[in-house]
Formats: C-alpha cells, sequence, structure tokens
C-alpha cells in the first residue's frame, strides 16, 4: 500500500508532523471518543497513518494538521475532519475493496489520496478550478494517478462509471439520482445530506440482487453541494 505514495524524506516532518504526533491521531480514531463511534478497520487507520495531512492544507495550518479537526482551505471550503474521512472511506470499504471509485468535492485532494492509498483506482470532480490545480499538483508530486475533472460533480462522470462506491464530500438536500444510477452492482455510496445544521451521514448500498439499503451513520458537519463549476 505504502508503495503507491512517493514520499520525500522531508515530507514526513519533524516537530508538530512527527510520526508521534499521527500515531496520536490514530489512537484517537480507534478509541471511539468522537460520538459518531471508533475506527475498527485498520486498512483506513493505516492509509491515515501514511498519507502526510500536513501536505494538504496551507503552511501556516501544518502544526494543525494532525489533530481531528476541518481546516480551512481557501475560497470559504475545508478539508474534512480526519474521523470523517476515516468513517466515509470505512463504509466504502465495508461491503468488500473497490476496485474503482468516485468522489465528488475534490476540494484539498485528501481524501481522493487516501482512497489511492488503499490501492483503489480514484475518478474526483471539483467544482472550484483553484482548488482542483491545487489538488492536481498534489497527486503529481506524490506518484499518485488520480483522474480529475472541473465540472459539476452533481452529474458524476458517467463516461467513466459505473463505480464500485461512490463518495459525495459535500452536502445536498437530498441524494443525487445521476449519482445513485453510475453506482455499480454491489456498490456503495456515501454521501451527507440535510441542511446546514442537520445534517446525515448516509450510505447506500446496492445489493447483487438490485435491492437499495440505506444506512444513517452519524450527524456530520459538510460545506455545501453547489451548482454549476467556477474558475
Ligand atoms: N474531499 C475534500 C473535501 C473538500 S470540501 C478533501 O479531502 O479536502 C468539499 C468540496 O466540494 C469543496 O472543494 C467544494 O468546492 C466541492 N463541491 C461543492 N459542490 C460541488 C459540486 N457540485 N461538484 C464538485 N465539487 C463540489
Amino acid at each position: 500500500m505504502t508503495a503507491r505514495l512517493r514520499l520525500q524524506p522531508e515530507a514526513l516532518g519533524m516537530g508538530m508532523t512527527s510520526q508521534r504526533v499521527r500515531d496520536r491521531l490514530i489512537e484517537r480514531l480507534r478509541d471511539g471518543a468522537h460520538p459518531g463511534g471508533g475506527i475498527g478497520d485498520e486498512r483506513v487507520l493505516n492509509a491515515i497513518r501514511t498519507v502526510p495531512r500536513h501536505l494538504f492544507v496551507d503552511e501556516a495550518l501544518a502544526t494543525r494538521a494532525y489533530e481531528d479537526t476541518a481546516l480551512p482551505i481557501g475560497h470559504g471550503q475545508t478539508i474534512s475532519q480526519p474521523w470523517v474521512v476515516a468513517r466515509m472511506t470505512e463504509a466504502l470499504l465495508a461491503n468488500g475493496m473497490p476496485r474503482k471509485v468516485l468522489e465528488v468535492g475534490t476540494g484539498s485532494g485528501y481524501q481522493a489520496t487516501i482512497l489511492a492509498a488503499l490501492g483503489i483506482e480514484v475518478h474526483t470532480v471539483e467544482r472550484i478550478g483553484e482548488l482542483l490545480r491545487v489538488a492536481r499538483k498534489r497527486f503529481r508530486s506524490l506518484g499518485l494517478n488520480v483522474r480529475s475533472k472541473h465540472d459539476d460533480g452533481r452529474i458524476g462522470w458517467p463516461e467513466n462509471g459505473p463505480f464500485d462506491g461512490i463518495v459525495v464530500t459535500a452536502a445536498g438536500p437530498a441524494l443525487v439520482d445521476a449519482l445513485t444510477a453510475q453506482l455499480a452492482d454491489s456498490g456503495t455510496l456515501v454521501a451527507p445530506v440535510g441542511a446546514p445544521g442537520a445534517q446525515r451521514l448516509l450510505v447506500l448500498h446496492k445489493q447483487a440482487d438490485g435491492r437499495v439499503v440505506q444506512q444513517d451513520l452519524a450527524a456530520v458537519a459538510f460545506v455545501p453541494l453547489l451548482s454549476g463549476y467556477v474558475d
């Protein structure tokens, strides 16, 4: 798994970004202090231990990168809280390791990198051009082959689908039909849904027999899923 990431020694860092600080985050995620429960999937915890989150935020925020908190990434957007990234990734893996995943809302590129570190083929869509440009640079410098598109992610990526997993990292008022339609049989979709202050993290699993099972994982706070795209 780690072989997929080209990590420079300096990327492994010192001080507030040291391995000890990162290990503390992993223990926090594991121990279940979060109201939504602990993270039990060692593959997910390993990916979070491996990926240097401080490279996905502004240098001025690097010392806070291993706190279990969302951080600003500019343009009014945030890199999600590690617990949320872990929980969404765990839900995506719960019915077997997906081969190909679509992410809506690239943002910093962190969630996409966690998925790529797990060996998943990642397709990600971002509506803010400037954020996508920075995220693409990060994918390149980590040696990752993540496919990305500047577009309104609510239309998904039909030419590249169907996807074994779909993860939406911005909250809309309801599940998006166009995305559910791009989910493969036996696929899993994870998305925050609901009004600000009342969002739920939903998991939708399309069973092999075509039946769809929905699960409510936790209360969450995401930035809004918006329409259209901007430079
Ligand atoms: N997964 C990101 C989280 C970023 S926050 C990370 O790991 O850093 C959510 C992102 O979704 C923002 O960058 C926002 O611009 C983007 N977004 C919101 N609505 C969108 C849409 N309709 N299509 C694509 N991206 C969208």
